[in-house]
């Protein structure tokens, strides 16, 4: 197993056994004394072949932590992966490795890193919109009788999404998300989020609408007297969690045109959402 990096004096590329990488050695071009570096000293300097010594294993965790690279993955690292796959020129190095889960190992395999966390991002998105949409349809659709009967379609408007974001609670109930709708074929309102807790605290997450124009106080939100329509989800956490979270809110019959739907968070810093679907359906 040959250990490369380059020479501290004159940048020769220069390589050494592994077993010997902490012995002083001579560089054969300018002929300087050193000791190559470490894995800790030079995170570029790489090891020929497939696999990696336990001990820059131990490395990488300290520099990169135990916990699996894939975003939104609590898991324990089980093994490490390379950012850039040895086939298209990665190599063993600590700039290179990355702590992963089994499943995820096995899920970004050949795939450049960023070309990966963009296909994670893009799937994590696709089932959160289908976990919005399925169960609505499925609750619309009446059974089917005969062969000729069929199914009313759900309707979804998308109205705001985020992934990779960190929504806290803002002071004066400062909405964290805010956006104008079409009232059409909306009769309710469904926010689906992840949510983080750190050290524990509690959060309510309001999921308020009112028809544009009317300008509801926010501030008001606990009273009998907030004018908006309003649905309340609240959590709370002893220490460190996580956990996924849905408020939906069902419209009154009237008045169509164009509306406003807003999240408020109230509650100390500890908590925050990470990934949100809004969505209006019939
Ligand atoms: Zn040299
Ligand atoms: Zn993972």
């Amino acid at each position: 197993m040959l250990w490369h990096y380059h020479c501290p004096d004159c940048g020769q590329p220069l390589e050494v056994e592994w077993a010997r990488h902490k012995e002083e050695t001579v560089c054969r071009k300018c002929r300087s004394r050193h000791y190559p570096p470490t894995p800790d000293e030079d995170p570029f300097a790489y090891i020929a072949g497939a696999r990696w010594p336990p001990e820059l294993e131990q490395i990488v965790i300290a520099h990169k932590g135990a916990v699996c690279s894939a975003p939104g993955c609590f898991r324990t690292y089980n093994t490490l992966t390379l950012k850039k796959p040895i086939s298209k020129g990665g190599r063993i190095s600590v700039d290179n490795l990355i702590p992963v889960c089994t499943h995820h190992a096995r899920d970004k395999g050949e795939q450049d890193y960023e070309e990966w966390i963009q296909n994670l991002r893009e799937r994590e998105l696709n089932e959160q919109l289908a976990a919005v949409t399925l169960p609505m349809v499925q609750a619309e659709t009446p059974p089917a009788e005969s062969a000729e009967t069929v199914p009313l379609a759900g309707y979804v408007q998308l109205i705001s999404r985020e992934s990779n974001t960190r929504l806290m609670p803002l002071p004066e109930n400062r909405p964290v998300v805010m956006a104008p709708f079409l009232r059409g074929a909306v009769r309710r309102l469904v926010f689906d989020y992840e949510w983080e807790a750190r050290g524990g605290g509690e959060v309510k997450v309001y999921l308020v609408a009112w028809p544009r124009g009317e300008e509801p106080r926010l501030d008001f939100l606990e009273s009998e007297e907030f004018a908006g329509l309003k649905a309340v989800k609240e959590h709370w956490a002893e220490r460190d969690a996580r956990g996924e979270g849905c408020v939906t809110l069902e419209l009154p019959p009237a008045p169509m045109g164009r509306w406003t739907a807003a999240v408020v968070m109230e509650g100390n810093g500890a908590f925050a959402i990470k990934e949100f679907v809004l969505a209006g359906c019939d």
